[in-house]
């Protein structure tokens, strides 16, 4: 079976795949190919091991139907048009759970950088920009004790909430589509509504999935309801919130401050204001970029393959509908 790798990965995952007597090509160029460049690779491929956001949409999976499966090296499948590949029969899984807790350091790390405004601090010290100590200057915010508002409470939110909990006693609130006993025992979260959500949050992270129903949710009306002194956390996707109307919630003091571990274009443009903004941290999109979680989320992909391979269903199958 030949197997495709769209970008370099830990050379872990691809000896398993060779040991499992797989043909390996990966694309060790280092760039992103482009949609057609993808497809061409594919033709001789059986399996692709899908690394990042490419866009895996009608065009790209009608183009390559013969793939057998597609595993991402990624829990998020925003990216894929999940729908047409259950139609043409190709399973695709992804790589859940072991890259919870790394993205949660993530947004907790956001979470404290803004309210110390840390990383921009940080820059005026590279610029020589620190000249003596202020007493009252750029004061940030403590946490301890403060609200967080979780949007999405799922595996992520929840090693979240339980970090911000053991730190800071925090207290918990959430806001799903359906309510989450286990966060509810462990950590206290207490669930509430949308409005609630923005209205009783100090700080607000989210960590829904993107869908139709959560892009944009957090738009100009949102920002308007929210605390003066509140934080955003989004380490979810760019698109689950309004860059213009962050922008403006901020520019207008609507809200205290944001940390964003992904942005809608990523990059982002690095004349964007926002990277301006002294209470606003912008990370690439770095959550689960540890060599501890990229490696297991890579042997996570290469399992799922393997396990094509011997014509077993993925273990982290995304669309199982294909196998009925
Ligand atoms: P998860 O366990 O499925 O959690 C998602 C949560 O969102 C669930 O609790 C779900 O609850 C809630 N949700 C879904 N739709 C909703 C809606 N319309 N309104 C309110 N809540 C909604 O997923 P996860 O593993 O925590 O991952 C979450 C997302 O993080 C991924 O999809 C990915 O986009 C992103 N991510 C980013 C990075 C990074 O590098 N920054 C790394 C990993 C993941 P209900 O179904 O009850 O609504």
């Amino acid at each position: 079976m030949k197997a495709y790798i769209s970008r370099n990965i830990l050379s872990d995952a691809i000896d398993v795949l060779k040991q499992y007597g797989f043909e390996v090509t990966v694309n060790t160029e280092n760039k992103k190919l482009t949609q057609q460049e993808l497809i061409e690779a594919c033709q001789h491929a059986d399996v692709l091991l899908n690394v990042g956001h490419a866009d895996l949409d009608k065009h790209f999976l009608e183009s390559c139907k013969h793939l057998k499966s597609i595993a991402l090296a990624s829990v998020g499948y925003d990216h894929v048009d999940v729908e047409t590949a259950t139609a043409l029969g190709i399973p695709v899984s992804n790589t859940p759970d072991v890259l919870s807790g790394a993205t949660a350091d993530v947004a907790f790390l956001l979470m404290l950088a803004v309210s110390r405004k840390a990383f921009y601090r940080a820059n005026e010290v590279r610029e020589g920009k620190w000249k003596d100590f202020e007493f009252m200057q750029d004061l940030g915010i403590e946490l301890n004790g403060k609200t967080l508002g979780i949007y999405g409470l799922g595996r992520i939110g929840l090693e979240l909430a339980k970090k911000a909990k053991a730190a800071y006693n925090m207290n918990i609130i959430y806001y799903n589509r359906s309510r989450n006993p286990e966060a509810e025992e462990l950590v206290e979260a207490k669930y509430v509504n949308f409005d609630e959500l923005l209205t009783q949050s100090d700080v607000i992270s989210a960590h829904t999935n993107l869908s139709l129903e959560t892009q944009y949710r957090f738009n100009k009306d949102a920002f308007k309801r929210m605390k003066k002194s509140a934080i955003f956390i989004n380490t979810a996707r760019g698109k689950v919130h309004h860059e213009q109307d962050l922008l403006e919630a901020l520019q207008q003091g609507e809200i205290w401050g944001a940390g964003l571990d992904v942005t809608d274009p990523e990059p982002i443009s690095p004349n964007n204001p926002l990277l301006q903004l002294p209470n606003v941290c912008v990370l690439p999109h770095i959550g689960s970029a540890t060599v501890e979680t990229r490696t297991q989320m890579a042997i996570m992909a290469a399992n799922n393959l393997i396990a094509v391979k011997y014509s077993n269903p993925m273990m982290q199958i995304v669309n199982k509908e294909v196998y009925s």
